[in-house]
């Protein structure tokens, strides 16, 4: 089988609450997502997804995105897009780095294999665990009280984990804990995510102020470096995020006692392939995971299920369900959260059907 086709679609995505605010004063009213098909000479098609949390979260945006695949395209053109590995060597030898741009073509080779092998990706990624996996809700930046409402109202609708924007100014992030952790009920998980935003004496005073708060602390600073700083002097449940992007310092955290919880976004590791190796090397190193990508819409949404639903249920922490935070839908046959769970699709591949009339014509058209 070969790649006969590459064709690449821009859509926007904006949000249900209107706007999502994370550290530093970033700020996203409307998602910048690509969706890329790749054509087969056997009739069979897949579709992939990147979707940058903006230009200014990791090294990542989607005008770059869409020149990169355009890039890449003419390199895959003829190659099978069963064999994973190949194709991804391949794409790292024709383009050094910009591993979010070869996320969307590599999802969509795992979309085209599954369906020939006529199995979910769940399954070819190792296996479905339960019936459903659990999902977190990102709590985006407000007042304290506006956070501490908008957790109440998630969890009416069935959300059990909250991951709430800190990373602001400290006192206030720290009135942000305690609010959340004031209406939380037994059983709930609460994460204070920083994104890098604390330089390490603002990181240690907020650690310090809800020391006896029930709360993770992800990514609380820029460098691996200062995260560790911050994680040998608290004792409280510990993630990293954005400084993980490879197996090389997901190694080296590992050996340094430097987090209990590390989150896997499928484009910040490079695609399916990458995270699946991630996913597989954490789970055998007993580091538990969050499993989710930096955004996207439907079809990102069907790759997170398939990744999460086929990791063991003790080591996913939580996982996302992006298409619920957006107004737009671009595919049918996407996972929907039930309550604060999902599980993946049963239908071969992602079990996604793009919605050509949504997706408009084509930004990049590659034979
Ligand atoms: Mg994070």
């Amino acid at each position: 089988m070969k790649i006969k086709r590459i064709t690449a679609y821009q859509v926007d995505l904006p949000l249900h609450e209107g706007s999502y605010k994370w550290s530093g004063g970033k700020s996203v009213d409307v998602f910048d997502s690509t969706i890329v098909r790749i054509e087969t000479d056997a009739g069979v098609t897949g579709h992939g997804e990147v979707c940058p949390l903006g230009p200014f979260y990791l090294p990542a945006y989607g005008p770059g995105a869409r020149a990169g695949i355009g890039e890449l395209a003419p390199y895959l053109i003829g190659e099978d897009p069963t064999q994973l590995d190949r194709i991804n060597r391949r794409m790292d030898a024709a383009l050094k780095g910009h591993p979010y741009v070869k996320s969307a073509l590599d999802m969509a080779c795992w979309d085209v294999l599954g369906q020939v092998a006529g199995l979910p990706v769940c399954t070819l990624l190792g296996g479905r665990y339960g019936d459903d996996f659990v999902l977190y809700r990102a709590i985006s930046q407000r007042s304290p009280d506006e956070m501490a409402a908008n957790i109440s109202s998630y969890r009416e609708e069935g959300y059990r984990r909250f991951q709430l924007k800190v990373g602001g100014d400290p006192d206030v992030d720290i009135q942000r804990i305690h609010a959340a952790a004031d209406v939380l009920e037994p059983g709930d998980k609460l994460v204070a995510d920083a994104n890098t935003g604390w330089l390490k004496h603002e990181a240690a005073r907020v650690v310090r102020a809800v020391r006896d708060v029930d709360v993770y602390i992800e990514q609380p600073c820029l460098s691996y470096e200062e995260c560790l700083a911050i994680r040998r002097r608290t004792d409280h449940p510990f993630v990293l995020d954005e400084s993980i992007d490879g197996m090389e310092i997901l190694l080296r955290a590992n050996a340094d006692l430097a987090m209990d919880v590390v989150n896997i976004k499928i484009s910040k590791f490079g695609g399916l392939t990458k995270a699946r190796q991630a996913r597989d090397l954490c789970a055998s190193l007993g580091v538990a995971m969050t499993i989710e990508d930096s955004w996207g819409g439907d079809v990102i949404t069907a790759a997170i299920a398939h990744l999460a639903h086929s990791t063991p249920t003790e080591l996913l922490f939580t996982s996302t369900d992006f298409n619920s935070y957006v107004t737009v839908s671009t595919a049918e046959g996407a996972p929907q959260r039930v309550g604060g769970r999902m599980s993946a699709s049963t239908a071969p591949g992602l079990g996604v059907t793009p919605r050509m009339d949504v997706l408009g014509k084509p930004v990049l058209d590659v034979k």
